[in-house]
């Protein structure tokens, strides 16, 4: 059987450079080993207040930027999360096999209800990484591309797996999360002890900036004390974030790049710095508009979504069965 590589992203804002090194980038290289799913997560970006017209629109953006990076919807499927009942479905099954006291230790969930006042925290706030684990499983993924940040998640579909299974037999296929060795955590330019996040936009980089704001986010770039361009995420944590993301798209190992600079003052370097990432940003912006223009988008995640369907209402049966729910078709 092939292997299947799964992943989501919210649209929650607009996407960041962390978003584009961390997954986007890469994902059209997965089709050469297996099935691709890749979709919008519309349903969890209803997890924090969000304006409905902001979320149409940003949910239209994250489908044009798939495209931009270069998936060709003919070869992975591409689908709104909301467009696929399944994943609600299974949500309502599988939230039985998971507990309250390791959904609380949830770093991301701690994370963002801390900002909240807690009469304002929704249950699917708290309940979040049970449709995560939904989602992964609906299409029986092995390989899961994500940031840093989403192990944890991936970890607790990992404990589900085992739980479900063990009492059911093999139903679900188990997980693993798969993290770049370069760039799984791109960190805030004016505060490189945070992750950059396009929910909390403050120092990002958004794909969407014209290249001369995106040049002067990066020469204002918080760096360290020093003059020395050398990859120390303790003592230089905006140097080493900045030597992350030109290692990360020129594709090169972070010792290959401190080499690269070796000798550079902190001006300079920056400026190099910008230069590979505007390079980058002008092509895929190019592209992104396009898409935009053609509504490329539209087809793409209407046959998608019924691809996606076929293989979520396979396993939702499977597990269905296995609980004992009463097939009656
Ligand atoms: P939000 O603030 O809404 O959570 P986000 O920027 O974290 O937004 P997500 O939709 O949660 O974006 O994540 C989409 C994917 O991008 C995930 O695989 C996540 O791990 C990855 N990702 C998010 N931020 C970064 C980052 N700073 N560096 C690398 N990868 C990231
Ligand atoms: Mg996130």
């Amino acid at each position: 059987m092939a292997e299947k590589i799964l992943t989501g992203i919210k649209p929650t804002g607009q996407l960041t450079l962390g978003n584009y090194i961390g997954v986007l980038k890469h994902l059209h290289k997965e089709v050469e080993r297996g099935d691709c799913y890749y979709f919008i997560a519309d349903l969890h970006a209803l997890t924090l207040p969000i304006d409905p017209e902001v979320l149409r629109q940003n949910s239209i953006d994250l489908a044009c930027f798939y495209l931009a990076a270069g998936l060709d919807p003919k070869k992975v499927t591409l689908f709104l999360q909301s467009s696929v009942s399944a994943h609600a479905e299974l949500n309502a099954i599988m939230q039985n096999y998971l507990y309250m006291g390791e959904l609380s230790r949830m770093t991301q969930f701690k994370d963002k209800s801390s900002k909240m006042k807690e009469s304002a925290i929704g249950l699917g706030l708290f309940a979040y990484p049970v449709l995560m684990a939904c989602d992964i499983v609906l299409y029986d993924a092995s390989a899961i591309p994500v940031g840093e940040d989403q192990i944890q998640h991936v970890e607790l579909t990992r404990d589900l797996v085992n739980r479900f299974n063990n009492r059911y037999g093999d139903i679900l296929v188990m997980p693993k999360a798969e993290v770049r060795k370069v760039g799984a955590r791109i960190m805030s330019l004016s505060d490189p002890t945070v992750k950059m996040s396009k929910s909390d936009p403050k120092g990002d980089i958004f794909l969407k900036d014209d290249l001369k704001t995106i040049r002067k986010k990066i020469m204002s770039a918080v760096t360290d004390s020093g003059c020395e361009v050398k990859f120390d995420q303790e003592n230089k944590p905006g140097i080493s974030n900045l030597l992350t993301i030109y290692a990360a798209l020129k594709d090169i190992s972070i010792e290959e790049a401190e080499k690269e600079f070796e000798g550079y003052r902190y001006g300079d370097f920056k400026k190099a710095v910008a230069d590979v990432v505007c390079a980058e940003m002008e092509i895929f912006q190019n592209k992104y508009r396009e898409i935009l223009e053609t509504k490329a988008y539209e087809e793409a995640l209407r046959e998608g979504a019924k691809r996606a369907q076929a293989i979520a209402n396979q396993t939702l049966k499977r597990v269905k069965n296995a609980v004992g729910l009463l097939d009656i078709e």
